[in-house]
C-alpha cells in the first residue's frame, strides 16, 4: 500500500493562512477522493478549532498524548486520538498542553524525530498527511520538517519579508542537510491576495528572481474574501460555507496543482528505482 505524502505547511510568521491551507487544502483533497490526515502542531490550536472542536484543552488525546506515548515507547491503539469529520478529513488535534510538549523535547532522545515516529505508525492509512505549523522554528516546527518530503510556504504577498523567507529557508536546508535528506521544498503559495492590485505578480516574479527558478512560486495565489475569514469558526470548510466563491476556487485549483506534483514526484521514484 502506497504511504502518504507528507507535507508540512510552514512559515514562522503568525497570519500569512498557514491554517486556513491546510484546512481547505486538505478537504480539497478528501474532495477528490484522497484519504488525508491533518495535523495541528500549533499549541493555540486554531486548526482544531476550524474543524469543529471549539473547546480543544478539553479534548481527552490530543498530539501532545501521543508524543508522549511515542517518547516512552508506549503502543499507540490504531486511530487512538483521531478524529473524523463530516466532509472527509480525519485531525490528530493540539491543545494548550502541547506548548509544554516544546520545552520537554529539549531533553528527549531523538529529539527532532518524535512527531516522525508517530507519523510511521498511521501514513500507511493516508494518502496525503498535512501537518499545520505554528509560527516559530521551534522543536515542534523541527519536528514537523523532520517529518515532511515538502514544504509547502504560505506568504502573504503584501507583507513578503526577504529577510523571514531566508532565515526559513535557511532552516529547511539545515534539516535537509543534518536530519531529513528527503526534504524539499514545495513551493510558496500566495496567499490574501488582493484582487485590485497586481501586487501578486510583482512578488512571484521577484521571488523567482531571487533563488533563480529554483523555487517554485504556484501559479494558484488564493484571493483574500471576508468569506475565508468566516469559516474559522464554523467548523466547515470554504467548499461548503461558500462554494461558488473565489476562495474556494483558489482551493481547488491549488488542490489540483498539489496531486499533479505528487503524481509527478511519484513517477520520477519509480523511475530511480528502475
Ligand atoms: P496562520 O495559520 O498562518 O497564522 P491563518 O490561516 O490563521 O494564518 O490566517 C490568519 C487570518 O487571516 C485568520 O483570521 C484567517 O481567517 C484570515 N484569512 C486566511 N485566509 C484568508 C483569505 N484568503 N482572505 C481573507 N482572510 C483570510
Ligand atoms: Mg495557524
Amino acid at each position: 500500500m502506497p504511504k502518504a505524502t507528507i507535507t508540512a505547511v510552514v512559515n514562522q510568521k503568525g497570519g500569512t493562512a498557514k491554517t486556513t491551507t491546510s484546512e481547505n487544502l486538505g478537504f480539497g483533497l478528501a474532495r477528490e477522493g484522497k484519504r488525508v490526515l491533518l495535523v495541528d502542531t500549533d499549541p493555540q490550536a486554531s486548526l482544531t478549532i476550524a474543524l469543529g472542536n471549539p473547546q480543544p484543552d478539553n479534548l481527552e488525546i490530543t498530539l501532545t498524548d501521543l508524543m508522549k506515548k511515542v517518547i516512552n515507547e508506549e503502543p499507540i491503539a490504531p486511530g487512538e486520538g483521531i478524529l473524523h469529520h463530516p466532509e472527509g478529513v480525519d485531525l490528530v488535534p493540539s491543545s494548550i498542553e502541547l506548548s509544554g510538549m516544546e520545552v520537554s523535547l529539549v531533553n528527549t532522545m531523538n529529539r527532532e524525530k518524535i512527531l516522525r515516529q508517530y507519523l510511521d505508525t498511521v501514513k500507511n492509512q493516508y494518502d496525503f498527511i498535512l501537518i499545520d505549523c505554528m509560527p516559530s522554528l521551534g522543536m515542534l516546527t523541527i519536528n514537523a520538517l523532520a517529518a515532511a518530503e515538502n514544504a509547502l510556504i504560505p506568504v502573504q504577498a503584501q507583507y513578503l519579508s526577504a529577510k523571514g523567507l531566508e532565515q526559513l529557508l535557511g532552516t529547511i536546508n539545515k534539516v535537509r542537510r543534518q536530519i531529513n535528506p528527503k526534504l524539499r521544498i514545495e513551493g510558496i503559495l500566495l496567499t490574501m491576495v488582493d484582487a485590485r492590485t497586481n501586487y501578486s505578480k510583482e512578488i512571484a516574479a521577484l521571488i523567482r528572481d531571487t533563488y533563480g527558478g529554483k523555487i517554485k512560486v504556484y501559479d494558484q495565489v488564493i484571493p483574500r474574501s471576508i468569506r475565508a475569514a468566516e469559516i474559522s469558526a464554523e467548523g466547515k470548510s470554504i467548499f461548503s460555507h461558500d462554494p461558488d466563491g473565489k476562495v474556494a476556487q483558489g482551493y481547488k485549483a491549488l488542490t489540483q496543482e498539489v496531486m499533479h506534483d505528487a503524481e509527478k514526484r511519484r513517477k520520477r521514484e519509480l523511475d530511480q528505482l528502475r
